[in-house]
């Protein structure tokens, strides 16, 4: 880069300050949340595109930061992983699920919810344990759990990893497979492990209507989970073309902007019981 060295080391420290600021903020925005519980959990409708029906929900942690303003996952996330909060955090959304799973049940509208896990929690020798206190505590069936891991939960170790999934599988948890497609190593992870589901990640179902490729590999994940007898379910779906193209591709289950952003609790509620009524 050519220019006036001077000016460009103004501009870079400039940045710099103004990136340790917003990450100073950030680590104590979630220092803060997990100290007052004050992390908010939102819910995304799971879908049976076929009939319109809900399916479940995703539970998804939202942060809001000093000014008030919410923190987007894809920034606080990846700062909670490296500042050792990931496991607190996780374990809070964990807790504020089961609990609004719980009263979704009492209240005639039961819905099951999905809640995210990070490598890092997943790998607690503890995990499965906390997993199944947490349901015990609020008398949760099993059946309204599901979990979300991503490929780097499997990556570390290979036997504590099936031992926590067979665990949960005892316990009668089902297990989903995270933005499907994006790792490195996805296929040989669906034939070592036991998994229940594979969420085909958002990137392919975005140009699934506009590049054939993108359309080849969606079909084949169709077809690779219906043969290994996987549930299936897309994310990111956003318009009607994606939807059609998707059902006669074989798939039945989504979530996407097309239904529903992730909601507040309050409203998630309402949708609920819409829902019921139809
Ligand atoms: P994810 O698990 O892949 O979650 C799906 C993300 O896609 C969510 O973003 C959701 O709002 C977004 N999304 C849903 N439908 C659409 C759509 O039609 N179009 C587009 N463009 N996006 C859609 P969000 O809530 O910002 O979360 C981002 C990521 O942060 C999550 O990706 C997950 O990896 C992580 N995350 C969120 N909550 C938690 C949590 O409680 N624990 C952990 N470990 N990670 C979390
Ligand atoms: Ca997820
Ligand atoms: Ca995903
Ligand atoms: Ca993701």
């Amino acid at each position: 880069v050519k220019g006036n060295g001077k000016n460009n080391y103004a501009y870079y420290s400039q940045d710099l300050t103004a990136q340790l600021t917003k990450r100073v903020s950030i680590e104590r925005a979630l220092h803060a949340a997990l100290k007052e519980g004050r992390l908010q959990v939102y819910f995304q409708p799971q879908i049976n595109m076929v009939t319109g029906k809900l399916t479940g929900a995703e539970a998804l942690a939202r942060l809001t930061g000093e000014d008030g303003r919410f923190i987007p996952p894809d920034e606080f996330i990846p700062i909670a992983e490296e500042i050792g909060l990931i496991s607190s955090l996780g374990k809070l959304v964990l807790e504020k699920s089961c609990a609004q799973a719980r009263q979704w049940l009492d209240q005639g509208t039961a819905c099951k919810v999905a809640v995210n896990v990070a490598a890092q929690q997943f790998n607690d020798h503890r995990f499965s344990e906390t997993v199944v206190a947490t349901m015990k505590k609020y008398n949760l069936p099993s059946q309204y759990l599901e979990l979300e891991i991503t490929e780097s939960a499997l990556v570390e170790d290979f036997n504590s990893a099936n031992l926590t999934l067979e665990a949960l599988k005892r316990s009668g948890i089902s297990v989903a497979l995270d933005d499907f497609g994006t790792g490195y190593s996805s296929l040989s992870y669906l034939r070592s492990f036991k998994l229940d589901v594979i969420k085909i990640d958002k990137s392919f179902v975005k140009d699934v209507t506009c590049d054939p490729q993108a359309a080849c590999i969606v079909k084949a994940i169709i077809g690779l989970a219906k043969s290994l007898n996987l549930h299936l379910v897309c994310e990111g779906v956003e318009s009607c073309e994606h939807e059609a193209l998707l059902i006669k591709l074989g798939c039945a289950d989504a979530q996407g902007y097309l239904y529903s952003k992730p909601l507040p609790v309050d409203d998630f509620n309402d949708y609920l019981v819409r829902n019921s009524l139809n």
